[in-house]
């Protein structure tokens, strides 16, 4: 099973961003030490992805991506992690990793000015970040996240 969280270091932004598109809990750290790095997986409970060799080598539950290139970067954790989701969910926030949850209503009463209102009042769902308020919803843009997972994940659909 792929781990329930996990921690990608500076290098790795996009990897994150994506991981978190699939409602994996994915912290990102910048500007860090390897032993802050180290210390963080450790304590968070939290598997590590690292374009660092040696801190690789110095952290147990850990995976060294050696790609720069995102879809190769996403095949490497295929192969460690077969079982790996890559179905879109609006469970993480890809800016901040918060929680993602359902909302009903317009948060300040009115939704912002790209919501496509038309489909919203037809049912389409809205999510919103309970940690930075930013909103989702199925749209041309998840659609092409999931084309772009699909490929990497080999499974291409009709
Ligand atoms: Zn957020």
């Amino acid at each position: 099973m792929p781990p329930e969280r996990w921690l990608a270091d500076e290098m790795l932004g996009r990897l994150a961003g994506y991981l978190r598109f699939v409602g994996c809990d994915t912290a990102y750290v910048r500007g860090q030490a390897d032993g802050e790095i180290a210390r963080r997986a450790a304590e968070e409970g939290r598997f590590l992805l690292t374009r660092d060799r040696g801190l690789a080598g110095r952290v147990p539950e850990s995976l060294w991506i050696r790609s720069h290139e995102i879809g190769a970067q996403w095949g490497e954790l295929m192969v460690r992690f077969p079982d790996l989701p890559h179905a879109v969910r609006f469970a993480r926030c890809t800016r901040c990793n918060g929680g993602v949850r359902p909302v009903t209503d317009p948060p300040g009463g009115r939704w912002p000015d790209d919501a496509p209102v038309d489909r919203i009042a037809a049912g389409l769902a809205v999510y919103r970040c309970e940690a930075c308020g930013h909103l989702y919803w199925a749209g041309t843009h998840s659609a092409d996240v999931q084309r772009r997972l699909d490929r990497w994940s080999g499974d291409v659909r009709p």
